[in-house]
């Protein structure tokens, strides 16, 4: 039997058969470490149950080890010149199947119904193409499509933005709208000598883990992360500031901002860095009260 995908040598041997030279442009770095191959599995917990969605399959270094662990592993690349190599690479596995196109323009409720067998466990595991990682984890967090659980790799100082707590600098936009859906645990810190070519930073698995239903809720989620973008406009203005940004100067408006802030307990001085996933929401919902 063929030693793993995931080794330097054979990823180096698969490449120069291939004559493939990575793109960069595409986000291509190939994980040659079986450790952290088994520490991603391990933490998706995929068990033979679970059907999996994975991005981005390259030469099918992690595909490799869904397969064995998962009952199915439906994988989306958008690089043709791959299809022949996975062909190849995963001809011993019946249990995956490659879809070449863009993650960010599939129809991923058509295409899981399509491809997968039903009534099962999801999961989305990957180890994400850095260029584009914060357009796939938002339009996975706005898809209609719901995880079990999402374990991805990701560039470290993204990862500890996800996973921030309030008040610290990695605290933002994205952390909030990350954590509104789901909960977000640092997994792994993968150092950058385990992929093929080395990227130029270090990398990080992030596990994401669907919250229970909320029960406090904004009034209007696109006016909630209107207002937590705004919050954070400006990083170092107050909130005060940033909102009278996100509405507008005159004395009634700043009125109402004010009001809304008393009622909603919070003070205007402090910046939005501090403001917890719920209390933008009853910042949201103040400032709605307040007729803004
Ligand atoms: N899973 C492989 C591994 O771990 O060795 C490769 C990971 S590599 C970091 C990212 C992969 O995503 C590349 O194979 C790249 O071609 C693919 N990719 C880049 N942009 C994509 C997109 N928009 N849709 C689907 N796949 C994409």
């Amino acid at each position: 039997k063929e030693i793993d995908i995931a080794n330097p040598a054979r990823t180096q041997a698969i490449m120069n058969a291939y004559g493939l030279r990575v793109k960069k442009s595409l986000g291509q770095n190939f994980l040659t470490d079986q450790n952290v191959l088994h520490n991603i599995v391990a933490t998706a917990d995929i068990g033979p149950e679970d059907n999996v969605i994975e991005i981005g399959p390259g030469i099918g270094a992690l595909t490799e080890y869904l397969a064995r662990a998962a009952h199915q592993v439906l994988a989306f690349e958008i690089d043709d010149r791959l299809l022949p190599i996975l062909d190849e690479t995963l001809a011993d596995y019946d249990n995956v199947e490659i879809i070449n196109q863009d993650i960010l323009k599939v129809e991923l409720p058509a295409m899981i119904a399509e491809h997968l067998d039903a009534d099962r466990p999801l999961k989305l595991v990957a180890n994400l193409p850095y260029y584009i990682t914060t357009p796939i984890l938002m339009s996975v967090l706005a898809g209609r499509v719901t995880f079990d659980n999402i374990v991805v790799m990701m560039q470290k100082e993204v990862a500890d933005r996800l996973a921030a707590e309030p008040g610290t600098k990695a605290y933002g936009a994205l952390t909030i709208a990350v954590q509104y859906r789901m909960a977000a645990e640092l997994a792994m810190i993968v150092p950058r000598t385990v992929f093929v070519p080395s990227p130029n930073v270090d990398s990080a698995i992030v596990k994401l883990t669907a919250l229970p239903e909320r029960t406090h809720v904004p009034f209007d989620e696109a006016e909630f992360f209107k207002v937590v973008k705004a919050g954070f406009a400006h990083r170092r203005k107050n909130l005060w500031n940033n909102m009278q940004s996100l509405f507008a100067k005159q004395p009634e408006v700043k009125t109402a901002i004010q009001t809304a802030l008393d009622a909603a307990g919070i003070d205007p001085k402090i910046r939005a860095e501090r403001l917890t996933v719920d209390e933008f929401i009853t910042l949201t919902d103040a400032l709605h009260a307040a007729d803004l």
